[in-house]
């Protein structure tokens, strides 16, 4: 398979989303590493952004609360490259009514090949990686060839 490579800056533009039981977490992780976060673009669904915001005293991006579109709105972003790492810590213990958008959002994250946390532990793996703060070459499958499938049309006869 062929692939393109996608530059990430040294000073990242980094989604934070968090459900309701989950945002106590994500705030205690993000205030421990506040220093760390402060230098990259930081995005978020609203009521996480709000939280983060107040809390850490960061600017944050703030997109819709998740349910009424941020998780697609942040999905959008990481097909348009506006967003190179995601720390999502979703709750598996709750059903969700944006569940399909849940889903769609961590497959979105797969096909562009982005960093995802989805817990504490992977959170504090990757933000201590030297990587964080380094330019990093980042390998997308080239979907030009997906792009260029051929499709068969048939004519329906009447
Ligand atoms: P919220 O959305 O930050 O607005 O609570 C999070 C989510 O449920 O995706």
């Amino acid at each position: 398979m062929e692939f393109t490579k996608i530059i990430m800056k040294p000073d990242k533009k980094i989604a934070l989303v968090a459900h309701d039981n989950k945002k106590p977490d994500l705030l205690e992780w993000a205030k421990f590493n506040r220093d760390l976060l402060a230098h990259h673009e930081l995005f978020a669904t609203g009521t996480t952004g709000d939280v983060l915001e107040r809390e850490l005293g960061l600017t944050v991006n703030k997109l819709q609360s998740g349910p009424l579109g941020g998780d697609q709105q942040i999905g959008a972003k990481i097909a348009n490259n506006e967003i190179d790492f995601l720390i999502f810590f979703w709750d598996p213990l709750e059903p969700m009514p944006h569940d399909p958008d849940v889903k769609a959002l961590l497959r979105l994250a797969v096909v562009w090949n982005i960093p995802i946390a989805n817990n504490r532990a992977s959170a504090d793996f990757m933000i201590s990686s030297p990587l964080m703060d380094s330019e990093y070459e980042r390998l997308v499958p080239d979907y030009e060839a997906y792009r260029n499938r051929q499709i068969q049309w048939q004519k329906v006869s009447e």
